[in-house]
């Protein structure tokens, strides 16, 4: 499959996705309060939706970059996720808020929990995506907060990709079935 920006549909609108962040901040406010939280943003996809969730929240707040890969090239998980950069401080006894663009399989988020979980002790995990695509899922991974469902199809924009491409893009579209 082959993308290109004139054939994209739009999903959800810079509107939609800017409201729908609000709304999860408030949630996110009203769960941690006043205490401090080490918000963990995945590489490259969730760059632009961690950037928009965290400046609506309050807290005390350190923001922590990794990068993971798990799509080599094309439309279809591999399924093996690659650790490309995974520095962390010690999360031991902190509030950690992973941010990611979209659960799929489900692999990458699951490589994420085990290895927080198996070098540190947090004093609370939870896990922020944007998008959740249900129906791929191979792993039993629910995210404790997500934007919006979506179905069986490939999204691109606002920083997810085809072949590195169409990150920029400030709504998330689809090239629909012809
Ligand atoms: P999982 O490990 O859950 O299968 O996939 C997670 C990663 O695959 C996401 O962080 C994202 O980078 C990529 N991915 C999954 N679905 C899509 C999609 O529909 N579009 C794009 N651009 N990337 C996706
Ligand atoms: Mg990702």
């Amino acid at each position: 499959m082959e993308i290109k920006k004139s054939e994209l549909k739009v999903l959800f609108t810079e509107e939609q996705i800017q409201t729908r962040i609000a709304e999860l901040a408030d949630e996110l406010n009203d769960l941690y309060g006043n205490d401090e939280v080490i918000a963990i943003c995945v590489l490259k996809g969730a760059v632009m939706f961690a950037v928009d969730l965290v400046k609506n929240l309050k807290m005390p707040l350190k923001m922590e970059f990794i990068r993971l890969s798990s799509y080599g090239t094309g439309t279809v998980s591999t399924g093996k996720v690659h650790a490309v950069d995974i520095s962390l401080p010690d999360l031991n006894d902190k509030n950690v808020l992973i941010i990611e663009d979209i659960i799929d399989t489900g692999h990458t988020a699951k490589f994420l929990l085990d290895f927080i979980n198996n070098n540190f002790k947090t004093k609370s995990t939870k896990f922020c995506s944007l998008l959740d695509k249900k129906i791929s899922r191979v792993s039993d991974i629910e995210p404790d907060y997500y934007g919006f469902d979506i179905d069986d199809k490939f999204v691109v924009g606002y920083g997810l990709d085809y072949e590195g491409y169409y990150r920029n893009l400030r709504y998330i579209g689809y090239k629909p079935n012809v």
